[in-house]
């Protein structure tokens, strides 16, 4: 069984180990929050108190951090993983970061002899702790299938995209699309409520007719109808909206550089904002729903 350093034990990080060292590997974490360690220990994984303690001796590094900047932070500088890793340890980057960042790590990496490769993840927190994740993997082919048999426990789907930064860019893609589904999902919500629909016998049509996606079918935003939702636990984040609006200027930057249109994409990402704006960029992102049923204002930001 192999030794695996982890950086980064947060929502996603955190269930993604478990499954790691139920598949019997060890598994050595280091995370900034303490919280999130205390936890991570909890179900097994080896505490450590510095990146270079988590990279010592590991087969492979997994990092699965917030933003690009994080991921920079950890890879890079004296304290950084780049420093302390032995060249013999992959590394893969799971984390969702803008492409010029992921291009950055891959760049540094090889320069220093490492083998690297951008291994975003699709499945959300229920994903991460059924072990049913999507991974994109991009990077040199060798260093791709190397990755895959370290990823087995927590996936579902395995898919190689290409060379460097191509999974990033999947990711960014996928999640332009969820969040506009998300968005597109609240008012349908809202509007059949308000049409008199019981929420159920709607959600039941929607989720076999042409309405359906995984966000109504996951993180569907009124209460009591998908218990993976958070809105039925005050909208304790499974996935934040400071992350999503994120990931939406992730496919705002990656389109002005390709000279995309993105009109709805942009205006959800300003939902986002307005919702960061009213101190609730910690909270679900489902809670844009909140927008659409007024219990939140919808000024604020201006939309374009
Ligand atoms: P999170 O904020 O819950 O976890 C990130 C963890 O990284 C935190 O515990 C934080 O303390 C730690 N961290 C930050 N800087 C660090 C540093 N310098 N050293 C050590 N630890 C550090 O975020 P998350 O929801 O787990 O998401 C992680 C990544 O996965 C993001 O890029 C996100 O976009 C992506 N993602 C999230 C989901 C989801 O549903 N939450 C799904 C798919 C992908």
């Amino acid at each position: 069984m192999a030794v695996i350093g982890w950086i980064g034990l947060g929502h996603m990080g955190g269930p993604m180990t478990a499954n790691l060292v139920k598949a019997g590997h060890s598994v050595r974490g280091f995370d900034l929050n303490t919280d999130a360690l205390d936890a991570a220990v909890a179900v097994g994984v080896t505490r450590t108190t510095s990146i270079a303690e988590a990279v010592a001796g590991a087969d492979v590094v997994f990092t699965m951090l917030p933003k690009g900047e994080h991921a920079r932070a950890v890879y890079f500088g004296d304290e950084g993983v780049l420093a302390h890793a032995d060249t013999s340890t992959l590394l893969v980057d799971s984390s969702t970061i803008d492409i010029e960042s992921a291009q950055a790590l891959h760049d540094a990496a090889a320069a220093a002899g490492f083998r690297f490769v951008d291994a975003p993840v699709s499945g959300g927190i229920t994903g991460a702790e059924a072990g049913t994740l999507t991974f994109m993997i991009g990077g040199e082919a060798d260093a791709v299938t190397t990755a895959t048999a370290y990823i087995q426990p927590m996936a579902a789907n395995i898919i190689p995209t290409g060379g460097a930064t191509t999974g990033q860019a999947a990711k960014i893609c996928n999640n332009l699309m969820l969040f506009i589904n998300l968005a597109a999902t609240s008012e349908g919500a809202v509007l059949a409520e308000r049409l008199g629909l019981d929420k159920r016998v709607f959600w039941n049509i929607a989720s076999v007719s042409s309405g359906d996606s995984w966000a109504l079918r996951t993180w569907y935003p009124i209460a009591g109808v998908v218990p993976s939702a958070a809105v039925n636990r005050d909208f304790t984040p499974t996935f934040t909206a400071e992350l999503a609006h994120k990931d939406m200027g992730l496919a705002v930057a990656a389109a002005a550089a390709t000279d995309t249109p993105l009109e709805i994409g942009k205006h959800v990402q300003q939902l986002f904002q307005r919702l960061i704006d009213q101190g609730q960029g910690g909270k679900d992102c489902s809670m844009i729903v909140k927008l659409v049923d007024g219990t939140l204002a919808r000024s604020g930001t201006e939309l374009e």
